[in-house]
C-alpha cells in the first residue's frame, strides 16, 4: 500500500464519524503522489501523518442568558491546525451545523489556503452550533462575550488570530473583541474583521468576494475569454456572495442568482446596482430572508427550495457553504454551456461535481486558492495593527489583486511543473503542500 493510502486509512479508522474532514484531506492528498514521487524527504519525515493532525483541538461549553431569562448553552470549538507558517489564523463559524467534523475540516481547508497568500500565517478554525438567526443583539452580545471569556485563554496577536465565517460579520467580532480587551486589558490584533475606525482594515469585508473574481478573472484570461458580458450564477446572499456579485458587475459580468438556506431568485436580466444594494440592506440590516426581493422586484422570482445550478450561465459562483453543488447540478450546468466555475464558498463542490467539471474541460477554481483573498487582507490587517498604520482602500485593493494574481500563477505553475497542466485544483495543493512541508521539514518533528 503506498504512503497516501495508508494515511487516509488511519484518518478513516481513527475518525469514522467525520465524514467531512475525511473528504478535504481525500481531495487534497489524491492530488499529491507527483510531489511525493520528486521528494521522498517528505514521507520520511512523516509529514503527512503530521500534516492532517490538528496540533490543539479546544471544546468547551458556552452557557449564556436568553431574552426570557433562560439558561442556554452551546458548545464552542477552536481547532489550532498547524502554525508552521505563523499564528494559527481563520474563521469562527455559528451555525447550528457546527460540529468538530466541520471545524477540523475548515482547519484542515486553511492551512492550504494560507500558504497559498505567502503571508506569515499558519491555519485553524473554529465557532460554534449557536444560530444567531431569530436571535435579539442582546443575545447575540451575551454569547459573544461568553464565547470569548473562553476562547481568550487560547488566543493573541502571536498565537492566534481569529476572523469571521458563516454567521459571524462586524456585529459579532465587534461584541467578541469588547470581551477580549474587558478581560485581557490589551488592545491588539487579535481578531480581523474589526470595525474600520477600531482597528480594522478597509476592503476586509470585500476582500473574499473581490478576490474569488480577480482569480476568476485571470483564470478565464488564461484560456483566452473575457468575463465582461458573461452571465454568473452565485449562491449565498452574505458577504462573500455580496461583494463577488459588486466585483463581477464591476468587470462587466452579469448577476442573475442569489439564494438563501430557504431558497434562491432568479434574475434573468442580470442584477442592477440598486437591486445589490437593496440585497446588502436586507441582509446585513434586516436580517431578512431572500425571497423578500422577489416580492419587492418587478422581474425577480423566487424558487423555494431550490438552488441557482439549473439557470443558465457561463460561470457558477458558489459562495453559501460546503457541499451546495452536486454531481447532478454539476452536470446540468456543463449542459448548459457553463464554462467556469470558482469557488467562493468552502468546498462548496462535491469531488463527483469536480471530476464533472474536469472532464468537460470546465475551468475550475478550487476554495483554497479562489477564496484565499478574505485571509490574505486579514493578514494585511495584522500588519497595519502591527505597525500602528492604517492604509488606504486603493492600497489594500491593489495588495490583494497582487497577492490573487500571484495565488493564480503559484497554482497554475505547479500544476504544469508536475505533469498536470491547467489543473488548478492540484496546482493549489501541490504548491501549498511544498510551502507547508518544507517549513515543517525546517522546524523537525513537532
Ligand atoms: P455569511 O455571510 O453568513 O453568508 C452565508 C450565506 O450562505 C447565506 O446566504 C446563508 O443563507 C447561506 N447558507 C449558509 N448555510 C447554508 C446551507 N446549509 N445551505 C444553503 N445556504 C446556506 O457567510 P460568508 O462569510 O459569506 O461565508 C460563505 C462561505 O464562504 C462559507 O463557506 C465560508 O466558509 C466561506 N468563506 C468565507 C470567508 C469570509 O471572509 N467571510 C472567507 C473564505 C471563505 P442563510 O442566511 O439562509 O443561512
Amino acid at each position: 500500500m503506498g504512503y497516501i493510502e495508508r494515511v487516509l486509512d488511519r484518518i478513516r479508522e481513527r475518525d469514522p464519524d467525520q465524514p467531512v474532514f475525511l473528504q478535504a484531506v481525500e481531495e487534497v492528498l489524491e492530488s499529491l503522489a507527483p510531489a511525493l514521487d520528486r521528494h521522498p524527504e517528505l514521507e520520511a519525515g512523516g509529514i503527512l501523518e503530521r500534516m492532517v493532525e490538528p496540533e490543539r483541538v479546544v471544546m468547551f461549553r458556552v452557557p449564556w442568558v436568553d431574552d426570557a431569562g433562560t439558561a442556554q448553552v452551546n458548545r464552542g470549538f477552536r481547532v489550532q491546525f498547524n502554525n508552521a507558517l505563523g499564528p494559527y489564523k481563520g474563521g469562527l463559524r455559528f451555525h447550528p451545523s457546527v460540529r468538530l467534523d466541520i471545524i477540523k475540516f475548515l482547519g484542515f481547508e486553511q492551512i492550504f489556503k494560507n500558504a497559498l497568500t505567502t503571508r506569515p500565517i499558519g491555519g485553524g478554525k473554529g465557532g460554534s452550533d449557536f444560530d444567531p438567526k431569530g436571535k435579539s443583539d442582546g443575545e447575540v452580545m451575551r454569547f459573544c462575550q461568553s464565547f470569548m471569556t473562553e476562547l481568550h485563554h487560547h488566543i493573541g496577536p502571536h498565537v492566534d488570530v481569529p476572523a469571521g465565517d458563516i454567521g459571524v460579520g462586524g456585529r459579532e467580532i465587534g461584541f467578541m473583541y469588547g470581551q477580549y480587551k474587558r478581560l485581557t486589558r490589551s488592545w491588539g490584533g487579535v481578531l480581523t474583521g474589526k470595525g474600520y475606525t477600531w482597528g480594522g482594515s478597509l476592503i476586509r469585508p470585500e476582500a473574499t468576494g473581490y478576490g474569488t473574481i480577480y482569480f476568476l478573472r485571470d483564470m478565464l484570461k488564461d484560456k483566452g475569454v473575457d468575463l465582461s458580458g458573461k452571465d454568473c450564477t452565485i449562491s449565498g446572499s452574505g458577504n462573500v456572495a455580496q461583494f463577488c456579485a459588486e466585483k463581477a458587475m464591476d468587470l462587466g459580468a452579469r448577476v442573475v442568482s442569489m439564494s438563501d438556506s430557504s431558497g434562491s431568485i432568479h434574475i434573468p436580466g442580470g442584477m442592477s446596482r440598486q437591486l445589490l444594494a437593496q440585497i446588502m440592506e436586507l441582509k446585513n440590516e434586516r436580517r431578512g430572508r431572500i425571497h423578500e426581493i422577489a416580492a419587492q422586484n418587478d422581474g425577480v422570482t423566487y424558487r423555494e427550495g431550490q438552488r441557482p445550478w439549473d439557470i443558465q450561465c457561463a460561470v457558477a459562483l458558489p459562495c453559501a457553504t460546503q457541499n451546495e453543488l452536486s454531481a447532478d447540478e454539476a452536470q446540468a450546468l456543463v449542459d448548459n454551456g457553463c464554462i467556469a466555475v470558482c469557488e467562493g464558498a468552502n468546498m462548496p463542490c462535491t469531488p463527483e461535481a469536480i471530476s464533472a467539471f474536469h472532464a468537460a474541460n470546465v475551468a475550475f477554481g478550487p476554495a483554497k486558492a479562489a477564496n484565499a483573498g478574505g485571509v490574505a487582507t486579514s493578514a494585511l490587517e495584522m500588519t497595519q495593527n502591527a505597525t500602528f498604520d492604517s492604509w488606504t482602500r486603493e492600497e489594500v485593493d491593489a495588495k490583494l489583486e497582487a497577492i490573487m494574481g500571484a495565488v493564480y500563477k503559484q497554482s497554475a505553475f505547479a500544476a504544469q511543473e508536475y505533469g498536470d497542466p491547467g489543473n488548478i485544483q492540484r496546482g493549489a495543493n501541490i504548491a501549498a503542500f511544498l510551502l507547508l512541508s518544507r517549513a515543517m521539514l525546517d522546524q523537525g518533528v513537532v
